[in-house]
């Protein structure tokens, strides 16, 4: 499968660390939208669309996400330490959507995402520049989170080499 065409939406906060969003089309003919470029601790990574894990209020079984404190519907106090850590402490708090079951195929897709990302960068740079259009906003509150969901957790099926999302691929 190859990657046909990627259109990168730089973020409007620069200095965060979710710098851009893209829509990635394969082969002409399957999209996925809200790919994100981040850039984390250890270099940028590319992380895949994800949502939210959620649970559970015992009172009134409102969904909360797992870092509200508080019940949402209720208002209730919720029980901490729901949150579920990886083998490294870390906090995992989204779920990938979509993702890559071989370490070959991400790294050909993270590649195909970071080149389109650096090329926006310089577009970006020309005077006159006008930003890619896109038929919905999209969720920049993301970045607050992504360093602890970061390239540490690709729920990767297919795969089972021990490996971390972006490794080796960038600085
Ligand atoms: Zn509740």
């Amino acid at each position: 499968m190859e990657v046909t065409e990627v259109r990168v939406k730089l973020a409007e906060t620069r200095d965060e660390k979710l710098r851009a969003f893209c829509t990635v089309t394969f082969d002409n003919c399957f999209v996925v939208r809200d790919i994100k470029v981040i850039h984390g601790a250890k270099g940028y990574f590319v992380a895949m669309p994800s949502r939210k894990l959620m649970d559970l209020c015992p009172n009134c079984r409102t969904k909360n996400h797992l870092r509200s404190r508080y019940c949402n519907e209720c208002g209730r106090p919720l029980p901490q330490d729901r949150v579920v850590r990886d083998e490294k402490g870390r906090p995992r708090l989204h779920a990938d959507i979509a993702h890559p079951i071989h370490r070959e195929f991400r790294a050909y897709l993270q590649g195909a995402v970071l080149k389109a990302y650096e090329e926006e960068l310089e577009r970006a740079k020309q005077p006159g520049y006008r930003p890619p259009q896109d038929d919905f906003p999209y969720d920049e509150s993301y970045g607050e989170e992504a360093e602890a969901h970061g390239p540490a957790q690709p729920p990767d099926t297919g795969d089972k080499r021990q490996h971390r999302f972006g490794e080796g691929i960038l600085p």
